[in-house]
Order: structure tokens, then C-alpha cells, then sequence
């Protein structure tokens, strides 16, 4: 019998994965049945994410290592390195002004009393996050050993180190020519083994959905369901109006043939909420789907893995104006602008892994003067709009790839 192709298998897996969730949803999990699923879930979903992070760091590096030097020529790499960075401000900018526009118009957080959430705020402690230290702390991140960059998965600064390889080897010339070819067998072989890990990712998906639904909070997510409807609704719309839009004013593609390509990565984010975890994958569908070359998909990926996140900074900016609204306080011109701008700042500085926008909101809040203990409220949610943001940056990064690809050509 033939199996289905791999991308109705992961698509399956997602229903089956949701189906089941919901079923324990309801049923309670404390029975030996759910219990005993949970668990098995668990340990798939995490090996799943091990796999696929073990990959991460060899297939990174050797990525930009390799894409920066087959764009050799100096006026090339130039015209990528400024487009990219535009394209990104740019589309995480309207993501902002997307996210900040329904949350005025549609007011969320207005109807409920903040002191309904009182203890939740009490017990919370919110990490001090002042925008000076901030912007050092991420600073200082960006230029590591790069043995120790490697060793604990620091994705920035394996991408900035690769930058400097892949440059070096550039303005090297022949003289490093073994070494390039060096880079390139890694590349294949990390690819190959990426090709691998696919095998699992329906069962993975599956599982990582399985434990997420049946463990959600209901109850939480009825209280906050005006906030949840208004940032999962402006996802959506930037995911499936705006970036497609983008798209095919750059490019030309439709967004069936887009969504088509990109379905495997959009997928394992949405059930991984970490864009680095899926960054593999992200990289498989631009380069095997999307006809992105190597050395454009290369670079603009991994770089917008950890840098350009539309989602979180949409979410980061509605989330602000909510807890405003809840606790009362009515932001000016001035603090909307603030809260643009660091909300911009936060979600690059925020790492592709689950929650990371959350922890980085404090920054925006604190810039307002808004209390940093309320991101408590959003706790309970956090994790189930993760799943929207995080496809919703993928999406982002698999945009940026074509379009940079296009505009530089
Ligand atoms: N989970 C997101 C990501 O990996 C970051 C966030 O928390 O918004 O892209």
C-alpha cells in the first residue's frame, strides 16, 4: 500500500492531533487513558523538538557560511543584507499597526475589573526588564565565542559568527577553497539528515497538539475571549491577507502555490511555537518547495528565525493597549508610539522558542509605565496564540526569502 505524501501525513497528524486533544479536553485527563496518552505525547513531541534542535546549530552555520559566500561579489551581498532588514522592519511594522488599530477600535480588556485578576498578579514576579539593559544584554549577545555560541544553541550569534566566516572566505578567494567545499558536504549532510527527522514529523505534530489541547485552560480562554478574538483575528488577517498581498505584489505567486510550499513549516510551528525548532524545516520548504536559492534562503532564514517575528510584535503591541484597558489607563499619542517602538525592539530581541514574546513584553509595558505583574493575566493564554504567532513569523521569514530573492535579481 502507498503511504499518502508526507504533507497530507503531517496534515493529518495535526487533525488527529486537535481531535484527540479536544476529546481529553473534555473527558478530564486524570484517567489511566489520558494520563498514559499525555505522557506517550509528551516524550514523542519532545523528541520530535530534540531532533530537530540537535540539527539546528550544524545546519545554521554551515547555511550562512555557505550562502554568504556564493553571493560573493561585495555590491551582491550588500543589496541582500540592506533588503532583508528592510523587508523586515517593514512588515513587522504593519503587523504593529495592524494589532494596535483592531485593539483601539474593538477595545478589548475594557469590560473586565482588573481585580479579577488580583492574585494571579500577586503571585507573579515580573522579571525586571529596563530598556537600557535590555538593549545591552542583546548587544552583547550578538558577538559570542563562537565554541560557546555552539554549545548552547545561541542563534544569533551562530548567525553573526557564520557572517564572519562566510565573509572571510569571500574576500579569501581561492586560497579557502577547501574549506568552502568543506561547508557545502556539511550543508547536504545536515540536509539529509533534516530529510530524516520529516519521517517523524507527523507523529510528532500529532503528539505535540495531542498535549497542548487537552491541557488548555477553557475556562481562562472565555474570560479573555474578546483579547483572544481580536489577536487571533489580526494573525490570521496578516497572515492571510497582508503577507500574501506582499507576496504577490513583489513576486507575482499566488498564495495557494505559497501556502502550498510552505504548508510543512507553517505546520510544525503552529504545533511547536518555536520558530527555531522549525527553522530546519523552514529552510527544507524554501529551498525544496519555494525554489528559493541556497544562498538567499540560506541567509534571509535563519537571520529572520531569530530577528523578524510579525507575530510577536503584533501580539506585543495589542497586548500592551489590552492590559491598558484593563488596569484603566489611557495611553496617549506618545506612549502608543512608545509602545510601537519597543514592541518592535522586544520581539527581535525575543528568541524563537515558545512564550519568548511573553517574557520580552515586560520591556513594552515597563516603557509605559504599565504593570509588569499583569502579563500574568496572560498566561493562561499565552501559549495557544503562540501557536498563531509562531506561523505567523514563519510565514514572515518564507515571505522575506522570495521577496529578497526577487528584488535582488
Ligand atoms: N514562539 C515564538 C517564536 O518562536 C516567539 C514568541 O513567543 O512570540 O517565533
Amino acid at each position: 500500500m502507498k503511504l499518502p505524501s508526507l504533507n497530507v501525513q503531517i496534515l493529518l497528524g495535526a487533525a488527529f492531533g486537535i481531535l484527540v486533544g479536544l476529546f481529553f479536553q473534555n473527558t478530564g485527563t486524570e484517567s489511566g487513558l489520558a494520563s498514559g496518552t499525555l505522557y506517550t505525547a509528551g516524550l514523542i513531541g519532545t523528541l520530535f523538538i530534540d531532533l530537530l534542535k540537535m540539527i539546528l546549530i550544524p545546519l545554521v552555520f554551515a547555511s550562512i557560511v555557505v550562502g554568504i559566500a556564493n553571493l560573493r561579489q561585495h555590491s551582491q551581498m550588500h543589496k541582500v543584507w540592506v533588503t532583508t532588514l528592510i523587508f523586515f522592519t517593514v512588515t513587522m511594522g504593519i503587523a504593529m499597526v495592524i494589532g494596535m488599530a483592531a485593539s483601539l477600535y474593538f477595545k478589548p480588556g475594557t469590560g473586565l475589573e482588573a481585580s479579577m485578576f488580583d492574585g494571579a498578579m500577586q503571585d507573579f514576579q515580573a522579571k525586571q526588564m529596563p530598556l537600557p539593559e535590555f538593549f545591552a544584554h542583546f548587544l552583547h549577545n550578538l558577538f559570542v565565542n563562537p565554541f560557546k555560541a555552539l554549545a548552547e544553541s545561541k542563534v544569533l550569534s551562530v548567525v553573526i559568527f557564520a557572517l564572519f566566516m562566510g565573509i572571510a572566505l569571500v574576500m579569501g578567494g581561492d586560497r579557502y577553497k577547501n574549506i568552502l567545499v568543506l561547508f557545502q558536504e556539511v550543508l547536504e549532510i545536515t540536509m539529509r539528515i533534516v530529510n530524516w527527522i520529516m519521517i517523524l514529523a507527523p507523529y510528532g505534530v500529532a503528539a505535540l497538539l495531542i498535549k497542548l489541547v487537552a491541557t488548555q485552560d477553557v475556562a481562562m480562554l472565555g474570560t479573555l475571549a474578546h483579547f483572544v478574538a481580536v489577536v487571533a483575528g489580526t494573525l490570521l488577517f496578516h497572515g492571510i491577507v497582508v503577507l500574501p498581498v506582499i507576496l504577490f505584489f513583489f513576486t507575482g505567486k499566488s498564495p495557494f502555490w505559497f501556502w502550498g510550499g510552505a504548508r510543512q513549516a507553517l505546520i510544525t510551528a503552529f504545533a511547536t511555537s518555536s520558530s527555531s525548532a522549525t527553522l530546519p524545516i523552514t529552510m527544507r520548504c524554501a529551498t525544496k518547495h519555494l525554489n528559493v536559492k541556497p544562498e538567499i534562503g540560506g541567509f534571509v532564514i535563519p537571520l529572520g528565525a531569530t530577528l523578524n517575528m510579525d507575530g510577536t510584535a503584533l501580539y506585543e503591541a495589542a497586548a500592551a493597549l489590552f492590559i491598558a484597558n484593563l488596569v484603566g489607563v489611557e495611553l496617549s499619542i506618545v506612549q502608543q508610539m512608545i509602545v510601537f517602538f519597543t514592541a518592535m525592539l522586544a520581539s527581535v530581541g525575543a528568541p524563537g522558542i515558545p512564550s519568548a514574546g511573553m517574557v520580552t513584553m515586560v520591556l513594552v509595558l515597563q516603557s509605559v509605565g504599565l504593570p509588569a505583574e499583569a502579563i500574568a493575566i496572560l498566561l493562561p493564554v499565552d501559549r495557544m496564540l503562540d501557536t498563531l504567532r509562531t506561523t505567523v513569523n514563519v510565514e514572515g521569514d518564507l515571505t522575506a526569502s522570495l521577496v529578497v530573492q526577487k528584488i535582488v535579481k
